[in-house]
C-alpha cells in the first residue's frame, strides 16, 4: 500500500480581490520552502486566470470551487469543466455542503459534476458530511455512505481518480472540529466503501475538512486514513495556512 503525500487544499469560498490575492499568494509562496506535501487553492472563478498566472511554475496548484453538471449550453451563470481546463485547473470541489444546502444540490447532481470534472481531466474533490441533526441522530455513517455511493455509481470505472473530503457540516466554519478518532472512524468507513468499488482505493486521498487550523492539523493528519485537509477560514491567513502545510509535510 503506497499512499501519496498529504494533499492540503485551501477553499477561499467567496473571498478575495485582485489586490488581496497578489499579496496572499506571494506571502504564501515565499513561506513554502519547507513544504513538501501536495497543495492547492480553490479560488472564486473570476480569479482563475489571475491565480493561474501567479502560481505558474510553483508547487501550489489551482482549484475551482464548483463545476457545472452540464457540458455546455443554456445554463446562465454556470462554469463548465472545459472552461476550467482552459485555466489549468487541477481540482474542482463538488458537493460542498454550502452548495448542497444553499443551492439544493442533490447526490445525483454532485455525482454528475464529478463525472464532468473527470472527463475534462480535473480531479473532483467530492465533499461528504452529515449535518448536526444527522450527527446527533447517529446517522453519520449512513449519510456519508449514501453521498459517496451516488458518486461511485456514476463514476465507478474511474473512481480511484477522485479525492474525497469528509466535512462534518457542524464543523465547517464553526470552530468545532471532529475529534481525531471521529474523523478516523468516518474515513475508515469511506475507505472500506472505496475498497469495495476499486482495487486502487489506497490511491484515493480522503481529506478532512471542518475548522482545521494550525493547532489541530497535526493530530488530525496523524490518523491513518486522513490523507490531507480541506481548509476554509485558515487558508486565508498566511501564517496559519503555512503552519498547516508544514504539519502535513512531516
Ligand atoms: C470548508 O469550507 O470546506 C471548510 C472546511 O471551512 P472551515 O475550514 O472554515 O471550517
Amino acid at each position: 500500500m503506497t499512499r501519496l503525500a498529504k494533499l492540503m487544499v485551501g477553499n477561499w469560498k467567496m473571498h478575495g480581490s485582485l489586490v488581496a490575492n497578489v499579496s496572499l499568494l506571494s506571502d504564501l509562496l515565499s513561506g513554502m520552502g519547507e513544504v513538501n506535501c501536495r497543495a492547492a487553492v480553490c479560488v472564486p472563478a473570476p480569479y482563475l486566470a489571475q491565480v493561474q498566472s501567479l502560481l505558474a511554475g510553483s508547487a501550489l496548484e489551482v482549484g475551482a470551487q464548483d463545476v457545472s453538471a452540464h457540458e455546455s449550453g443554456a445554463y446562465t451563470g454556470e462554469v463548465s469543466a472545459a472552461m476550467l481546463s482552459d485555466f489549468a485547473v487541477r481540482y474542482a470541489i463538488v458537493g460542498h455542503s454550502e452548495r448542497r444546502q444553499c443551492h439544493g444540490e442533490t447526490d445525483t447532481v454532485v455525482a454528475n459534476k464529478a463525472q464532468r470534472a473527470l472527463a475534462a481531466g480535473i480531479t473532483p474533490i467530492v465533499c461528504v458530511g452529515e449535518s448536526l441533526a444527522e450527527h446527533e441522530a447517529g446517522q453519520t455513517e449512513a449519510v456519508v455512505k449514501r453521498q459517496l455511493a451516488a458518486v461511485i455509481h456514476t463514476n465507478g470505472h474511474c473512481i480511484s481518480e477522485i479525492v474525497v473530503a469528509y466535512e462534518p457540516v457542524w464543523a465547517i466554519g464553526t470552530g468545532l472540529t471532529a475529534t481525531p478518532e471521529q474523523a478516523q472512524d468516518v474515513h475508515a468507513v469511506l475507505r472500506a466503501q472505496l475498497q469495495a468499488a476499486t482495487a486502487h482505493a489506497d490511491r484515493v486521498s480522503i481529506l478532512y475538512g471542518g475548522s482545521m487550523n494550525a493547532a489541530n492539523a497535526a493530530v488530525l493528519l496523524a490518523q491513518p486514513d486522513v490523507d490531507g485537509g480541506l481548509i476554509g477560514g485558515a487558508s486565508l491567513k498566511v501564517p496559519d495556512f503555512l503552519s498547516i502545510l508544514k504539519a502535513a509535510s512531516r
